[in-house]
């Protein structure tokens, strides 16, 4: 019975032929793809949550310029990218959890690649 290769598990989950327990499945064949495509999905949702922000940060007269607040009694353009930058901790350490490996410089910079605002040249 050495041989066997334990094809088959029985209600008790021993081998059904010759009675051995039945091996634990090595866990799922490719976790690391099912988490780059959870990964991807979460790049996906958070770039979709600062293409709004950035939307709503950009000045309507001028579309290149982010828009005018008052802060602190001053009229300041706060820059797109310091406002994604203070808002994606929490989607970084969603990320770390899915098993992303890179620092949170890099997930800043996956998530913004496809926005077309970062990928222009910047404006002066
Ligand atoms: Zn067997």
């Amino acid at each position: 019975m050495e041989d066997c290769p334990h094809l088959i598990p029985d209600a008790n989950n021993n081998c059904e032929d010759c009675g051995a327990p039945y091996p634990e499945p090595e866990g799922t064949p490719e976790p690391d793809l099912g988490n780059i495509v959870e990964i991807c999905k979460l790049i996906d949702r958070t770039r979709e949550m600062f293409s709004k922000l950035i939307e709503i940060n950009t000045d309507p007269k001028n579309p290149a310029l982010p828009r005018l607040r008052m802060v602190g009694g001053q009229m300041v353009r706060l820059p797109h990218k310091a406002i994604c930058q203070s808002l994606i901790g929490p989607s970084f350490i969603k990320a770390k959890n899915l098993g992303y490996r890179g620092t949170q410089e890099r997930w800043m910079e996956m998530v913004l690649e496809d926005i077309a605002t970062f990928t222009s040249p910047p404006v002066v």
